[in-house]
């Protein structure tokens, strides 16, 4: 048990894992431990620019989004340029944005900075560095930068408009965006706006004036605690603490009859059980939760982080990764309200997205890497089409025959910096241990205590289970590499250097810990079996009792009618028989799963993450199947699992087995 783990569990002891704080008016913000610094051993995602993603899957589709998606983007950022310009004093005519859109464009600008790691563009580099400039002369003296605000005349962080007036969402968006500019070109002017602005919200809000508040629209704890990590400046995690604190307690007025769960207000942190309200607000602000745990190693932002993981993850997620079925107030239901029409917005998938990741960083369980893959590969990939330049704002799991609404509002830029950071997501690493949570062809440069260590991966994933790993130390060391082993996959096979291994060395985390003297160019080869597996859901989840989901490795499978005679609603026999066959020429490049109906008509089902992205159809996820009833049986704290489980994948963790984290 690694020293932050050991405090932090007596701490739970010591406390009960109850209330630290003063639960009455506003408390004290408490003092911080500043964990990120120096921090030995510490796992940390690595930086997107020391992973090269190759091969047909993530290859491709981060080509797309830099070569496609990116200038494609700028057309909708035109209101946002001139709104600058008109701040900076410069004479130019609308429109000009409104309360929250200003966001997008520092989420393309996130985007950018990321894709500058990927791929230097000296003239896209230009571009911004001439955009950053802009910013600067549209920055208030004070550091206040919210344009929309400035530009309108009204007054600055607005108690009376926090619930509305996105001042802190914006600025979390530029602060992560300024981060990753600087992390990318090295240079510092976009930081140091950003620095400026946040110190203009910690002397608003913890000043000698301070006026205590939050922006309702979560977002700026989680670019806080990162921006504190990045300056080493323990203020910005304060502030971080001041909004969570904060909330639950009357600070900031709805507006109209808007309920308080809508901007995570309905009762303190302590008492907060679920994730509630709107679903992108609430991924956000748990992301951010998650990251003051982390940074502060207060138990109760772990226990509050575990809640909410807990809610959201077992009782709150369609099999897609999809969020927040409510069209009203776009928000998460009751427990186990997953109609398959629902809402589920594209944000909320990214927001769930970067919230696993901390649940990854804070506990160290597979659980997380799992909701990662099942968000990437489903909902967030679903959002936005094969060819980089259509969006969609919802991600339902059954649809009409209607044209779905090409939506280039929020979720288009929030997609593009989640997909460009998926070496981020796949691969985190610190002291001797390296984790591969996402299975991604191409180069991955780890930084480790014994130096760098650089692994090559080739694999067909996500249609082949098969990975080869080539491990290259810079000098022979012994250091352990945790490969997950998904939830999906029941039987597996791992061999180093041609040899078998066996028993697995599972852990009980949900990884394989290959730990040994690692030396240059060893091989590691893990192969899942990919069958196709028949997904059924937890009885509550009213849409989907007694029906099937058609699941292969990490994907979810529909169909839709323009591959199965004009239907989607298909009917399996009891004993379907199925077959993946590759169509190199359909949808970019996909394999399908062929088999027969009920009737033994054939039928076609394709990744969801590929549906509707021909013409108008209509499509199901969940189907039924001659014979079928609900089943009842013991589910474990579990949404989804397979119909016709095998249990051969419960193997004992192994006697050797250390925690290292
Ligand atoms: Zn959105």
């Amino acid at each position: 048990m690694g020293r932050f783990k050991m405090l932090t569990a007596l701490l739970l002891i010591l406390t009960g894992g109850g209330v630290l704080h003063s639960a009455v008016g506003a408390p004290a913000v408490p003092e911080s431990t500043g964990r990120w610094e120096g921090r030995e051993g510490r796992i940390l995602p690595v930086a997107v620019r020391n992973v090269q993603l190759e091969g047909a899957f993530w290859g491709q589709k981060i080509q797309v989004y830099l070569e496609r998606t990116i200038p494609h983007s700028w057309q909708y950022m035109g209101h946002n340029l001139r709104s600058l310009r008109k701040a900076a004093g410069e004479k130019t005519d609308g429109p000009f944005n409104g309360t929250w859109d200003e966001a997008n464009l520092y989420k393309l600008l996130e985007t950018i900075a990321h894709s500058l790691g990927i791929r230097p563009d000296p003239a896209l580099e230009q571009k911004v560095d001439e955009i950053v400039d802009l910013i600067g002369r549209a920055q208030r003296p004070s550091g206040y930068s919210h344009v929309y605000i400035i530009n309108e005349g009204k007054p600055e962080w607005d108690p009376a408009f926090l619930d509305g007036s996105h001042d802190g969402y914006v600025l979390g968006h530029m602060i992560e965006a300024a981060i990753e500019y600087h992390a990318n070109t090295g240079k510092r002017a976009f930081l140091d706006l950003a620095c400026k602005a946040a110190d203009e919200a910690y002397d608003h809000f913890l000043g000698p004036k301070g006026a205590p508040g939050f922006c309702g629209h979560a977002e700026l704890e989680m670019a806080l605690v990162e921006l504190s990590r990045v300056t080493g400046r323990n203020r910005y995690v304060e502030l971080a603490q001041a909004f969570v604190e904060w909330r639950g307690r009357g600070m900031v007025r709805p507006f109209g009859a808007t309920p308080r769960s809508y901007f995570q207000d309905s009762v303190p942190l302590r008492q907060q059980r679920n994730l509630d309200g709107h679903a992108v607000r609430s991924t956000f602000f748990a992301t951010g939760v998650a990251d003051l745990a982390l940074a502060t190693g207060d138990p109760d932002y772990r226990l509050a982080a575990n809640r909410f993981w807990d809610s959201v993850t077992l009782r709150r997620m369609t099999i897609t990764g999809s969020t927040g079925p409510r069209h009203e107030h776009e928000a998460f239901g009751e427990d186990y309200e997953l109609p398959n029409n629902g809402y589920y917005e594209s944000c909320a998938a990214c927001g769930l997205m970067d919230f696993a990741q901390r649940m990854f960083l804070l506990e160290g369980g597979s659980d997380a890497g799992d909701v990662m893959e099942r968000v990437l590969y489903n909902a967030v990939l679903h959002g936005i089409s094969l060819d980089g330049t259509h969006s969609y704002y919802q991600n339902p799991l059954s649809d009409t025959n209607r044209a779905r609404y090409n939506s280039w509002v929020c979720c288009p830029p929030n997609l593009s910096r989640t997909l460009l950071q998926v070496g981020r997501y796949a691969c985190a690493s610190g002291g001797r241990d390296a984790y591969l949570n996402l299975f991604v062809a191409g180069t991955v440069k780890l930084p480790m205590k014994e130096g760098p260590v650089v692994l090559e991966i080739r694999t067909d994933y996500p249609w082949d289970g098969k990975v080869r790993i080539v491990v290259k130390p810079r000098k022979a060391s012994r250091f352990a590499i945790h490969l997950r082993w998904p939830s999906w996959c029941e039987v597996a096979t791992l061999a180093i250097q041609g040899t078998p291994i066996h028993p697995l060395p599972r852990t009980h985390r949900g990884y394989l810990r290959l730990e040994r003297e690692w030396r240059d160019n060893e091989v590691i080869e893990f192969a899942m079996e990919m069958p196709v597996q028949l997904i059924e859901a937890h009885p509550m989840i009213r849409d989907c009792a007694g029906k099937v989901a058609l699941q292969r490795g990490p994907l979810i499978y529909g169909f839709e009618g323009l591959d199965n005679d004009g239907k989607a609603a298909v009917e399996l026999s009891d004993r379907p028989q199925f077959k993946v066959e590759s169509r190199p020429e359909l949808l970019g490049g996909i394999r399908v799963i062929t088999g027969n109906d009920a009737e033994g008509r054939p039928i076609v089902a394709i990744p969801f993450y590929a549906m509707a992205n021909r013409t108008n159809s209509v499509q199901e996820v969940w189907i039924s199947q001659r014979g079928r009833t609900p089943s009842d049986a013991w589910w474990e704290g579990r949404l989804y699992r397979n119909a016709n489980e095998t249990k051969q994948a419960a193997v004992a963790p192994s006697p050797t087995e250390k925690d290292a984290r």
